[in-house]
């Protein structure tokens, strides 16, 4: 209500994956509460002493990742296939309907109440000195409490995995950790100590904040298998507009998956990177990008092992595994 007074927009639409049901309904719950009470729609009350009102509504996503994007959102808003626009233009200068609009995420505007009610000199007291505030820490993976914690920004990467996320089961080490949710760049397990989770600290080591979605993976993790994952996950995901995102991601997972599998050819490596710089800055949103950096990022930091499972390499220990595995058919979940 705050942002939508402030930028004088008299219909708002809150987005949510209709996977959520407990949370819609919550939600919706707490909008009908506040239209019965005249503090929104066109019976709202004069709250902010004007006569301003707004309409709020909830509209649930299909399933589709794509359209957190924001124009592929703006054309699921109005009924149409989750396909993300050519930008320009920009959402602000032709958006929802063509109407000048503004798009954030829900856990940005959640801190407007509490700056001007505290005021901003109180917020940029909490967390890191160049980016204040608190931040919804999603972590999952190798821990024992995964779950999503909010904590001030700037909090040590090895206090949130090890005190508030439990540590990793077994206590085994940690061979890697992405930060900021799979397309970032990830961290080796031995260089954790001292990173701060803020946007200038983890640059400064070498990834970024991006969604603070941290996922831990321990000493054991096959992260040829985990790539082949990820990077399943952009292949369903693309809505295939581009080209080089829709081939490029599914020629990424079948090279990942015979790698996987022990069938890695020579210079898998090098044609996986390759694909992915053919993806990289050359599709209309940016989830082409999304795919395409976790292949170069981990291939480039951990190379050793994915060099380890291509046929030119059968020396080396961690091949015996895969030497067994040769002739048996794996599908990587
Ligand atoms: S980059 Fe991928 S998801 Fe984005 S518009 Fe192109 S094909 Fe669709």
């Amino acid at each position: 209500m705050i942002a939508a007074y402030a930028i004088g927009a008299n219909s708002a639409y809150v987005y949510i994956r209709g996977e959520y049901h407990k949370w819609i309904k919550l939600f919706q719950k707490a909008l009908d509460e506040a239209y019965e009470a005249g503090l929104v729609g066109e019976k709202m009350k004069t709250t902010f002493g004007t006569k301003f009102h707004v309409n709020i509504y909830v509209h649930k996503g299909a399933g589709a990742y794509i359209c957190g994007e924001e124009s592929s959102l703006m054309n699921s808003i109005e009924g149409k296939r989750g396909y993300p626009r050519v930008k320009p233009p920009f959402p602000a200068q032709n958006g929802l309907w063509g109407n000048p609009t503004t798009i954030n995420n829900v856990e940005t505007l959640t801190n407007v109440p509490a700056i001007i009610n505290k005021g901003w000199e109180w917020f940029s007291k909490i967390g890191a000195e160049k980016h204040p505030g608190t931040i919804l820490y999603g972590v999952s993976g190798h821990v024992n409490k995964p779950g999503v914690y909010e904590l001030p920004s700037g909090t040590l990467l090895t206090d949130i995995i090890y005190n508030y996320a439990g540590g990793v089961p077994g206590n085994k080490k940690i061979k890697c950790v992405i930060p900021g949710g799979s397309s970032m760049p990830p961290l080796r397990g031995d260089q954790l100590e001292g990173i701060a989770m803020d946007a200038e600290s983890l640059k400064a080591a070498g990834s970024s904040i991006g969604t603070a979605g941290i996922m831990v993976m321990d000493e054991d993790t096959d992260l040829v298998r985990v790539l082949a994952r990820i990077s399943k996950f952009y292949y369903h995901e693309s809505c295939g507009q581009c080209t080089p995102c829709r081939e490029g991601t599914g020629w990424m997972v079948k090279i990942l998956n015979r790698m996987a599998a022990g069938h890695g050819q020579k210079d898998d490596v090098e044609l996986l990177l390759s694909v992915a710089n053919n993806i990289d800055g050359n599709t209309i949103c940016a989830l082409g990008e999304a795919a395409a950096w976790p292949v170069k990022f981990m291939v480039s930091r951990f190379r050793e092992e994915f060099e380890s499972r291509m046929n030119n390499s059968l020396d080396h220990p961690s091949l015996n595994k895969v030497h067994s595995m040769r002739h048996s058919k794996i599908t990587v979940e």
